[in-house]
């Protein structure tokens, strides 16, 4: 008789394993169904699109940053000075990490792709973003000891569910093969949002912001870090986030973004 009879299992388990299926699956059943009935859209303009992302005329739009840029601050150059020159912000006002870059410029198409990653749980996203950060901070990565994603309040992972520091940073990761420690540095003071801020108020809202636990400091001491953000706009946080960091003793803080605010071409001086 064997095989005949399944494995005797009450009403209620089968109930239970039921319900378990349900809260599990009902997400990825939903999701799936989505997919079949529609086609995956250019988070960008809405087209069709093979897989996740934008699709090519928005991949076109998007400004990738390449060389020229300062050595320090990842700020691309209208021309190319020549190595080791840096741009004005970087001799003006060095922030505490020693190297920036970023993927993109952030205009339209970025602004678009950043929302939807942090806004509308477009997790899927993060791969595509994560490789684009990962090829454009090769430099950086290839001396790095860990990646550090820009941590949030607990308050504020709570409602949003997921960090998207954290998304890209798990991309980056697979992509560099650096290792991911999101447990070391952490947001002691819950801050205003940025946005709307005047530098300065930016710099004094995230001063003191970010910690090391002092039980912790040992795992980041004598450590080459890279700090994942999705945005640069002035810098303020991941300069707090460094300055965190190298009390830590960090060796170096690096830090890697998607995007960066870029006002017009500078020349360098
Ligand atoms: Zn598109």
């Amino acid at each position: 008789m064997d095989g005949e009879i399944a494995p005797s299992r009450s009403p209620l388990g089968h109930l239970r394993g039921a319900l378990g299926f349900c809260r599990n699956g009902v997400r990825q059943m939903a999701k799936l169904v989505l997919d079949i009935a529609l086609p995956t859209l250019c988070v960008a303009c809405r087209e069709p699109v093979d897989g996740a992302g934008v699709c090519a005329a928005c991949w076109a739009k998007l400004s990738f940053i390449a060389p020229p840029y300062c050595p320090r601050l990842g700020i691309p150059f209208v021309y190319d000075p020549g190595p080791d020159m840096l741009s004005m912000e970087a001799i003006a006002d060095p922030p505490a990490y020693t190297r920036a870059r970023a993927a993109v410029r952030y205009d339209e198409v970025a602004r678009t792709l950043v929302h939807a990653l942090k806004y509308q749980d477009r997790t899927d996203l993060a791969p595509t973003m994560g490789r684009w950060m990962a090829r454009a901070g090769h430099e950086l990565l290839g001396g790095a000891d860990m990646l550090i994603p820009v941590p949030l309040h607990w308050r504020r992972a709570w409602r949003r569910r997921y960090n998207q520091s954290g998304a890209l940073a798990h991309a980056i990761g697979e992509a560099s093969g650096v290792k991911l420690r999101g447990d070391l540095l952490a947001r002691v003071r819950a801050t205003e949002q940025q946005v709307g801020l005047s530098r300065a108020q930016r710099a004094s809202n995230v001063q003191g912001a970010f910690e090391v636990s002092r039980e912790r400091r040992g795992e980041v001491a004598g450590r080459r870090v890279v700090v994942i953000d999705d945005v640069l706009t002035s810098g303020a946080t991941l300069d707090a986030c460094a300055r965190a960091l190298l009390r830590a003793k960090a060796a170096q803080v690096d830090v890697l973004v998607f995007a960066r605010v870029v006002d017009s071409p500078k020349a360098p001086i």
